[in-house]
């Protein structure tokens, strides 16, 4: 059947990618977004089918529409974007989330909220199991992204608490790919572009932190899984590559997968950023079909290098 869904966040790296599978699989779907980080460019090829809209509105903002379910993702997620306007951030998250749930709450809508592994801080437990409450610093820079985010998570919790709603969080680790945008700050699409122009690649700290890097779409499958699972899981539960690698070791691979002539150059550490990141992702295995990441980094590099590749040429 077809099922109206609204995603917020729709013309962003991940939400644009969530929409057009979310067509494919023969659904209505409306993209929301205000267009800070995302871009018509990312949905300009749904813009012809009858069954998706884009709608231009900022979340902090109360929206109302019919819908039959809610992705939640608006949210800029790059810390160089994030910490632009921090106060806007939070506003984003939080009264983002408050409009979002009230709406859920009016049309009786299943809703889903975008969190992250950065709910986890800087974390003493390693890998990441959903049970692990993390160690954040609640007055740092990145508080803005990550404290948001948490109370988030709260008032889901909460509206589920209270009026019974249908929710569902999940904890996305570090995700990249094809449509990220050049100037985006995160690792991954630095890292790409600046091997690709043949400029310094700039690893922050000596690069022995460690992230898990998941291809975007092992996680709209874990996402979509996630909001067709049972009423009764409503997680949270982590969605990422267990895989770990150091930032040195991506810096190196990407730079032998572009054959780039790129040095490879040393900034200081911003504060709050985490050593180490990686997901226990049992619990999605169990309560998702038995869904982990089929896209491993040195493909999911290549599928990136060559998008990006073809951009910087136009
Ligand atoms: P993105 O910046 O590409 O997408 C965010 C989208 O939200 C953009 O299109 C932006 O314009 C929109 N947006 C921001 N503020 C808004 C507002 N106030 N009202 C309406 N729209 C607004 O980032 P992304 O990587 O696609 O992330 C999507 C979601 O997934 C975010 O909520 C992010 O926190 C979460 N997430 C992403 C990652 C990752 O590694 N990519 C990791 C953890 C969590
Ligand atoms: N990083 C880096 N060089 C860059 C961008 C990021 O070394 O040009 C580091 C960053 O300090 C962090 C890791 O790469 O340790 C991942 O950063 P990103 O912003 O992609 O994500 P997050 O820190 O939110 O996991």
């Amino acid at each position: 059947m077809k099922k109206r869904i609204l995603v917020t966040g729709g013309a962003g790296f991940i939400g644009s990618h969530l929409c057009e599978r979310l067509l494919n699989d023969g659904n209505s779907v409306i993209c929301l977004d205000n267009l800070f980080t995302g871009s018509k460019e990312k949905i300009f090829h749904l813009l012809d089918n009858p069954y998706f809209e884009m709608v231009r509105h900022d979340i902090i903002l109360p929206y109302y529409a019919e819908v039959d379910e809610i992705y939640n993702l608006a949210c800029p997620a790059s810390p160089v974007y994030y910490q632009y306007n921090p106060i806007k951030t939070i506003k984003t998250s939080v009264e983002g989330a408050i409009h979002m749930l009230g709406l859920a709450k009016r049309v009786n809508a299943k809703i889903l909220q975008a969190s992250t592994s950065e709910v986890y801080g800087n974390p003493e437990v390693h890998p990441q199991p959903e049970s692990y409450w993390g160690k954040v610093n609640p007055i740092g820079i990145r508080s803005c992204y990550d404290e948001g985010k948490r109370c988030a998570e709260s008032l889901f919790m909460n509206y589920h608490r209270s009026h019974n709603m249908r929710i569902k969080i999940i904890r996305i680790f570090n995700t990249y790919g094809p449509r990220m945008e050049p100037d985006d700050g995160r690792v991954v699409s630095n890292f790409i572009v600046q091997a690709l122009q043949n400029k310094d690649i700039t690893i922050y700290g000596d690069g022995t932190q460690t992230r898990s890097f998941q291809y975007v779409d092992d996680l709209v499958e874990g996402m979509i899984r996630m909001m067709n699972s049972e009423d009764s899981f409503i997680g949270p539960v982590n969605l990422g590559n267990p895989n770990e690698f150091t930032i040195r070791e991506l810096a190196n691979k990407v730079v032998e997968l572009t054959g780039s002539s790129s040095k490879i150059t040393y900034f200081e550490l911003p504060s709050d950023d985490p050593l180490q990141r990686k997901p226990n992702i049992d619990l999605a295995k169990e309560k998702l079909g038995g869904w982990e990441p089929k896209i491993q980094l040195e493909e999911g590099l290549k599928k990136t290098i060559e998008y990006f590749d073809e951009l910087l040429r136009k």
